[in-house]
């Protein structure tokens, strides 16, 4: 860890016990064991409030895949977890769960302190989600069955069907809510007595080695999670292939879900794919505007706007659009930019240089396409990868800035007359994973909800997220579903079971 760093967590107080985790040396769990990369490879792990440098990961390589890939195999075919009784499985997941809440606070200073977020959020959201997300799916484990029918053909048959687990899951992890994404895709596949390799992301793998520890302490049989760092490019691409996973869950950009889901459709595996998004918001005329605001603000801000679902896109009625745009920009004030470790940090930095200069690139191409900067979109002076959030107003359909996922604080706005052209703006992308509307006219919102391309529909409010609530996108923000007992479908094989009766 270098001064930078070490002065930050002083300032800040951070636990004793994080501390601890931040200065060992960071290992792979495959098989029960904590293992180095086979090629002693590693990476740098950075701090993206101060820039510094916290610690280093193992690279992991190809033939750490097979042998994570492996003792999930030998784990899910001989051992004893897809055997357990439904009710033990319960059991470890509740346990699991316990140790996730006993050691909360510290995994949100970890997800604090390697993504950059708001420590407050990452206890009350991450660390809560991913708590809630494994009680959830630990119910489900004595709830799983599948159906007896009476066939009408000639003959006499019992016909039954039965639900069984996919086999050996590959989950593929982003950035921005790393514990949390992990969670949603890891708790259901244990539910349901799959076994899983998981690859988080490079810039943010360390929340997730903690877990791995947690998993060893609730006495979960070794090879029913394994975790490998490293490289998309190296260990993901080859999670894609591997002829030993059953299925790939992926979170992440498009494009690389477009990779991930042809190189798996070829090997025919199972495969989940939840991906970006540009997602729209409709303010009606007669919305509550001060509390409308409040609620847009935080829809594409929250987690500086890092997140896939943000509403970014955000559509005003003629006749309030100015009162509109002003009280948004009066609530984006109030906003405090600080580092995630301050306890009152709203915005915090962007994840990385990299994504900072991808944002700050935006809202340079969001002037040159003219659109006007009606707010914020500036880059303070290090340390740290801070943006100020921005809000283009009187934008136009073919701006790239309205057409591209920016991944940053930046909203893109303009006003509509009719909700005829409401509706044909909000779907006017090839993304469909949200949409939101602000209207307290039910009549007018359900009429709007049928004709939104949008796994989600958010009404007065932006991004709730429940473990028993579906989320997943239409179009080229997905296929399949992540949470919520739909969730469980993606995960299990359907057998069709026909016994000839006398
Ligand atoms: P990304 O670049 O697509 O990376 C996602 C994950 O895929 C990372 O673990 C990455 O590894 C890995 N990866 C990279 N190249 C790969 C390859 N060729 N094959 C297999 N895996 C590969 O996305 P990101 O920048 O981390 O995350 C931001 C994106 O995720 C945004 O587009 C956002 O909208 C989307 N997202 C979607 C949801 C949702 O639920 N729909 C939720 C959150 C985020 P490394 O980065 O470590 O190399
Ligand atoms: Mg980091």
């Amino acid at each position: 860890m270098d001064s930078t760093v070490r002065n930050y967590l002083d300032q800040y107080g951070v636990s004793d016990a994080t501390r601890r985790f931040l200065d060992k040396s960071q290992k792979m769990f495959i098989g029960g064991a904590w293992v180095e990369s086979s090629n002693g490879a590693t990476f740098d792990i950075f701090e993206p409030s101060t820039g510094g440098l916290i610690t280093h990961g193992p690279s992991g390589t190809t033939d750490d895949l097979d042998r994570a890939v492996a003792a999930a195999r030998q784990q899910f075919d001989g051992g004893e977890w897809r055997r357990l009784k439904p009710l033990e499985r319960e059991r470890m997941l509740h346990r699991l769960a316990d140790l996730i809440e006993t050691h909360a606070d510290e995994l949100a200073e970890i997800e604090a302190i390697d993504m950059g977020k708001s420590v407050t959020f990452a206890r009350e959201i991450d660390i809560q989600g991913t708590i809630d997300t494994f009680r959830y799916f630990a119910g489900w484990p004595t709830k799983l069955h599948g159906r007896t029918v009476e066939p009408s053909i000639p003959g006499n048959y019992l016909a039954y069907t039965r639900k069984e687990p996919l086999g050996v899951v590959a989950a593929i992890v982003p950035w921005n809510f790393p514990l949390q994404t992990m969670a949603w895709k890891v708790a259901a596949a244990l539910a349901v007595g799959c076994t899983v390799v998981v690859k988080p992301a490079e810039l943010t793998s360390l929340s997730t080695l903690r877990f791995a520890e947690l998993v060893q302490e609730a006495g979960i049989p070794d090879g029913v999670v394994n975790i490998v760092t490293g490289k998309g490019s190296v260990i993901g691409a080859a999670m894609s292939t591997h002829p030993g996973i059953n299925k790939v869950t992926f979170t992440g950009s498009t494009p690389v879900g477009q990779e991930v889901g042809r190189a798996a459709v070829g090997n025919l595996k199972h495969v989940t794919l939840e991906l970006g998004g540009k997602s729209p918001v409709l303010v009606l005329d007669d919305a509550d505007l001060a509390s409308a605001a409040r609620a847009v603000a935080n829809g594409v801000f929250f987690n500086s706007g890092q997140v896939c679902d943000a509403g970014t896109r955000v559509y005003i009625q003629r006749s309030v659009h100015d009162a509109f745009l002003d009280e948004l920009i009066a609530v984006t004030r109030t906003l405090q930019m600080a580092p995630g470790l301050d306890r009152d940090c709203y915005i915090g930095p962007m994840v990385s240089a990299q994504q900072k200069k991808a944002v700050a690139g935006y809202i340079e191409l969001g002037l040159r396409e003219g659109a006007k900067l009606v707010h914020g979109g500036g880059s303070p002076e290090g340390p740290g990868h801070f943006i100020e959030p921005a809000i283009f107003a009187h934008c136009k359909p073919d701006m790239r800035i309205v057409r591209e996922e920016i991944f940053g604080p930046v909203l893109v706005t303009s006003p509509f007359d009719t909700l005829e052209e409401a509706v044909s703006l909000a779907n006017d992308t090839p993304f469909g994973l949200a949409t939101a509307i602000y209207s307290n006219d039910l009549a007018r919102v359900h009429t709007l909800i049928p004709q939104l391309h949008a796994g989600s529909v958010y009404v007065n409010a932006h991004s709730t997220i429940d473990p028993s609530m579906p989320f997943g996108g239409f179009k080229d923000s997905g296929l399949g579903k992540d949470l919520g007992p739909e969730q469980l479908d993606y995960l299990m094989e359907t057998k069709a079971v026909w016994i000839t009766l006398p």
